[in-house]
């Protein structure tokens, strides 16, 4: 699944290229696209702004409205000039926008929707994102209160899995989970209830840091979490470059122990971890806390 922060790339190279511009061209395969084109057309309208929000990424036209697609595991959005070639076959496109000089393609995208300001309000899938870790209106306070507020509702909720719950901090997805969890010092299996405000703050501080640090990066492939001594080159695998994540068998890089790896939560995502790094705590009275 791409992570925020591709998302939050891909956005931001759109917005470069499509704000301002008028639609010259649209074209797309989804029926329930097709129509709502045919009735107020898409062609013709003034791109406003292309935003990430989450997994989401929302292009908005003048006229109130504003097309939404998701990445999920496979979509992506490709960015071409006028009349070069896809790097992907045309029967995986889903909607082409076309501007002076630039075209930009969805592949894949497995949930593509048109909305006006009233159904976006409305649709609990996107209103309902958490606080994304990516925005500038993100804070370690702010992501601090937003893991606190669910803890308190949801205290035997495992770390791990609410890191990945976009209605609590939208953004994370599975890679950047385990490598919060481990630069934050904590065992993504233990529950809500166990943690301690400074390592809410850690959690939060680190999940938008890891995110910006490989926006700031500006190249698909940035993804850099560890800072050891063999810290980046493009030369080196993706791997080389993480704490723990698919790491499992080998080395810890600050410990030496053996990293692990199980499937966690209902949707059985592969969490990686350090228990020497990140020890286990399963039952604490938290102090200043009632329960
Ligand atoms: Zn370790």
């Amino acid at each position: 699944m791409p992570e925020g922060d591709t998302i939050y790339r891909t956005a931001r190279a759109m917005q470069g290229v499509l704000a301002g511009k008028v639609v010259t061209g649209f074209e797309t395969g989804l029926a329930l696209l097709a129509r709502v084109n045919d009735d107020a057309p898409v062609i013709g309208r003034v791109i406003d702004r292309v935003e990430a929000r989450g997994k989401w990424c929302l292009v908005f036209f003048s006229g109130d409205l504003m097309l939404a697609t998701h990445m999920l595991m496979s979509g992506s959005w490709h960015l071409y000039r006028t009349g070069e070639r896809w790097r992907m076959g045309m029967s995986r496109m889903r909607v082409a926008i076309s501007v002076e000089g630039w075209q930009a393609v969805a592949f894949n995208v497995p949930i593509a929707e048109f909305h006006t300001a009233r159904t976006l309000g409305r649709d609990k899938r996107i209103a309902g994102l958490g606080i994304d870790v990516l925005s500038p209106e993100y804070s370690v306070e702010g992501g601090v209160g937003a893991l606190a507020r669910y803890g308190a509702e949801h205290p035997e909720a495992e770390v791990g899995v609410v890191l990945l719950n976009q209605r609590v901090m939208a953004g994370l997805g599975n890679m950047y989970k385990s490598e919060v969890a481990f630069a934050a010092g904590v065992n993504p299996f233990r529950a809500m209830r166990t943690l301690t405000p400074g390592e809410m703050e850690r959690l939060a501080e680190f999940s938008a840091r890891y995110m910006r640090a490989n926006v700031v990066d500006g190249k698909g492939d940035g993804i850099v979490t560890y800072g050891g001594n063999r810290r980046t080159t493009r030369a080196m695998d993706r791997e080389e470059r993480l704490w723990v994540y698919r790491r499992q068998g080998q080395e810890c890089r600050r410990c030496g122990a053996t990293v692990m790896m199980r499937k966690q939560g209902e949707q059985a995502r592969s969490t990686y971890w350090c228990a020497e790094c990140q020890p286990w705590v399963g039952d604490v009275r938290v102090e200043g806390r009632s329960k």
